[in-house]
């Protein structure tokens, strides 16, 4: 059973005291995403004296990401002046839900709409994917609308870049789906669908949604930085894993800057497959993309680089790759994510036969490291990964040479 809510423009929590505003559409300025010193600024323009900037920015976090307040008038410990004051110049909004949806397994995935940053410019659609087990609640959060990278079997590859997410839309996911799954303090838990038996419903961050996180840098850091905050949202760093196409350059920076755990989408052990697969790997070869995994900082068996491998019939499964696999990662604290490929409409691969991905990952296992098989979820609602693409359609290269070579026939 697949559950469609079609809250076609609906606006989960407008605040009250800007209800006339569209989000985006006028002044008034997002107030999620702010840094901490830039919350301190936004309040010190409002003619907050300095005295009182730290208590009152302090208190004002509290409310935006302990809280998940969207209403300014319910935030009781702030007086009534600033409180209009914020509302004339600030919006609380989250992203717009164009749809929910509700798979069988109890995967969610949301169609968000976020507006044009400057006027004139276009809204952008992107998807949020939120993931149930018994013990935790992943999130899989995007970074970017579109992708530079054109990864052959990706669907959001097929889309070419729009933007980079700022900050605020990349935290605004995270809270969308904590008002969705009423996971905040007192809030009720939805009635449909599944939440773990966890005390959050949102105990995991994957940046594996749309984009190339490392081609945001910035935006992606500040988030994190909130979303990591002790006095708001409050995740750990080491329930957040980032998941690069390997962009060698960026990956110290990911460490010293961000500090949560690595996934790395290796795909395969040849360059030249490499090449095909992933075209960004011409940059940075596998060499030169395990040598930045070896240097990443604190590195143990508790706090390992997950290796992702996208298992392709005929293609990177053989009992040679996964040998091959083992030697590679020799030396650094791995465990390999194994994932049966998710086809999407006209995608050029076949995923593995089971048999094949069972005996590759014997292999890996044998090998001393774990190698679980991600288990596809919410696939009946196109949510599995990289099957996440929202409208705007680019031609893959590969496409384009098999039409003209069709042509030319
Ligand atoms: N751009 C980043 C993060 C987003 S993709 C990256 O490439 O790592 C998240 C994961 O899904 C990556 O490992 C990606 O390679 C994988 N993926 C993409 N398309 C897929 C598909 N059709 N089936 C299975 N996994 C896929
Ligand atoms: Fe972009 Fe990642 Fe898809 Fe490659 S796999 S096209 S890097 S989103």
């Amino acid at each position: 059973m697949t559950a469609t809510l079609d809250i076609a423009r609906h606006n989960a929590n407008a605040p009250t005291l800007a209800a006339d505003a569209a989000p985006g559409a006028d002044d008034h300025q997002p107030l999620i995403g702010l840094s901490r010193p830039a919350l301190a600024e936004a309040l010190a323009g409002l003619g907050i004296p300095d005295r009182q900037i730290r208590m009152r920015s302090g208190q004002l976090w509290s409310w935006l990401y302990g809280r998940g307040l969207t209403d300014f008038a319910a935030m009781t410990n702030i007086s009534k002046d600033l409180r209009l004051a914020l509302g004339a110049a600030f919006t609380l909004a989250r992203p717009e839900i164009l749809t929910e949806q509700v798979s069988s397994d109890g995967t969610r995935k949301w169609l968000l709409r976020f507006p044009g940053k400057t006027p004139g410019e276009a809204p952008v659609d992107v998807e949020t994917v939120y993931i149930p087990e018994h013990d935790r609640g992943t999130l899989c959060v995007s970074s970017q609308v579109g992708c530079t990278l054109t990864c052959r079997f990706c669907h959001t590859g097929t889309q070419p870049l729009v933007r980079n997410l700022t900050a605020g839309e990349i935290v605004g996911q995270i809270l969308l789906a904590r008002d969705r799954l009423g996971d905040w303090p007192g809030a009720e838990r939805p009635a449909e669908g599944h939440v773990p038996d966890a005390e959050r419903a949102v105990s995991n961050i994957v940046l594996m949604g749309m984009g190339e996180p490392l081609y945001n840098f910035d935006h992606v850091r500040d988030a994190m930085a909130i979303a990591t905050d002790g006095e708001g949202l409050s995740l750990s760093k080491r329930r957040i894993t980032l998941s690069t196409s390997g962009v060698v350059p960026m990956i110290p920076r990911a460490g010293a800057e961000m500090g949560v755990m690595l996934a790395i989408s290796l795909h395969a052990v040849r360059d030249d497959l490499r090449n095909e697969l992933v075209p960004l790997n011409k940059k940075y070869p596998i060499a030169d993309l395990l040598a930045a995994c070896r240097a990443y900082p604190g590195l143990s068996n508790a706090r390992r680089i997950t290796f992702e491998y996208v298992m392709l019939k005929g293609v990177n499964d053989s009992v040679a790759d996964a040998k091959e696999l083992v030697r590679l990662l020799k030396g650094i604290p791995a465990k390999i994510n194994l994932i049966p490929f998710n086809p999407w409409p006209g995608s050029p691969y076949e995923c593995s036969d089971w048999e094949t991905i069972e005996a590759f990952g014997d292999i890996v296992n044998r090998a001393g490291y774990a190698s679980p098989i991600r288990t596809p979820r919410g696939r009946d609602i196109m949510a599995a990964c990289g099957q996440l693409k929202s409208d705007s359609e680019r031609v893959p290269a590969w496409k384009k040479r098999r039409a003209g070579a069709g042509e030319a026939h």
